[in-house]
């Protein structure tokens, strides 16, 4: 029996291999690794693609978030609101800049953040609002606008799992003042190792980021700020130059797969099937179900994810513990109960495998693995809320 892995990388590498190993022969026989019109000509591609005039590629979804921050001149003293269900890279950009998160429950039928708890967490030390677009779905971006312009507040869009998805015919990263993006391999444009880039209209926060990434220079061996060392290199570049070309495709595929999911599970009575996007066009980074019995601390779920791991499936939690409670934040003094949707969901997802090229007899063996590991564990119906 093979294992269904939650992503496997190297059947989309095949499709491109010819492609992708002529294109990096070329970079290392240039002798250009760092810099250079490579990473020039994929940076512009990639701002093409979402829609902004600037975009300043660098090492990571992380320092992206980071740049857009201190571009921002955001720090101490100030407070960032944010959601408490995604990856610390979200929060840990916040707090690396010297500023606080300040966390907000998220709604459980989107996994984004609830924005009708928004205006309420805003204090006279709020400069910032960064949604995350969690799992390839927009958030409503609308509200989030709004009560920013209300408040002079700056948005920063968290769009690591959301390369290629909509709010309302708008590409996410072109919709608030920055846009953050993440190459890492399993995001939906990825390449073969790290990297980042952060989107904008405005041409100052470009520059900054520009001057802060390399080692807070403008000209070489002139520093005007303490920045850091965070660039695109040349092989990543060329790569995600190829691979961009397909993420159309690409996400068109994981929708499908999606599709196959929800009609295969819409008869199994104990998951509540992930939504598609109401309002835009989500790309599918994840399909995360709910097991809403899944309880104390999510040990029924753990032991759904056991029982199918021991039948060759893998599938995933993300996340396991809100950032809330997380001991890194301790110091903040947040309680359980506190966020209650957040924390509700820490113990009810389950993510199945999820990549474009998951063919319908894979998700077969997934979904029938899935309904024997319920039955094994013995959850029942959920109960719709
Ligand atoms: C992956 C991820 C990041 C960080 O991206 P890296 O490239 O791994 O640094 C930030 N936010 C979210 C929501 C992510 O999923």
């Amino acid at each position: 029996m093979s294992v269904i892995p939650p992503v496997d990388l190297t059947e989309q590498f095949q499709t491109i291999q010819a492609e992708v190993n002529a294109a990096v022969a070329d970079v290392l026989a240039s002798g250009q690794y760092i810099n250079g019109p490579v990473v020039e000509t994929f940076a512009q591609a990639f701002g093409d693609y979402v829609g902004t005039e600037h975009c300043i590629v660098c090492n990571s979804g992380t320092d992206a978030l980071y740049l857009a921050l201190r571009s921002l001149k955001i720090g101490p003293g100030d407070e960032v609101i944010t959601s408490p269900f995604t990856f610390i890279a979200t929060a840990e950009a916040i707090s690396a800049v010297g500023a606080t998160p300040v966390f907000v429950d998220i709604d459980l039928a989107t996994f984004n953040l609830d924005v009708t708890k928004l205006e309420a967490a805003i204090s006279d030390r709020t400069r910032a609002i960064m949604p995350v677009h969690l799992f390839g779905r927009p958030v409503d971006m609308g509200p989030v606008m709004e009560l920013a312009t209300r408040h002079d507040l700056a948005v920063i869009e968290d769009c690591a799992q959301a390369t290629g998805a909509e709010w309302m015919g708008q590409a996410v990263g072109r919709i608030g003042h920055g846009g953050c993006f993440s190459f890492f391999p399993t995001k939906n444009l990825g390449g073969c190792g790290d990297g980042g880039a952060f989107t904008t209209h405005d041409a100052d926060l470009a520059d900054t980021a520009r001057m802060l990434r390399e080692h807070g220079s403008r000209v070489k061996y002139h520093h005007e700020a303490i920045g850091v060392n965070s660039r695109l290199d040349s092989v990543q570049a060329t790569i995600l130059a190829i691979k961009l070309r397909h993420l159309e495709t690409w996400n068109h595929q994981r929708a499908q797969v999606a599709e196959r999911y929800s009609s295969l599970l819409a008869a199994v009575s104990e998951v509540i099937c992930p939504q598609d996007a109401t309002f835009g066009r989500s790309v599918w980074n994840q399909y995360t179900l709910r097991l809403t019995q899944a309880t104390a601390a999510g040990q029924e779920r753990d032991r759904v994810q056991q029982a199918m791991r021991e039948a060759g499936v893998i599938a995933m939690v993300y996340y396991p513990i809100p950032l809330h409670l997380q001991p890194v934040y301790r110091h903040l003094g947040y309680q359980p109960g506190d966020l209650p949707q957040a924390e509700a969901a820490a113990q009810q997802v389950l993510s199945l495998p999820m990549f474009p090229e998951l063919d319908e007899a894979r998700q077969l063996q997934v979904v029938q693995t899935l309904k024997a590991a319920l039955a094994q564990v013995g959850l029942k119906a959920a109960q719709y809320c």
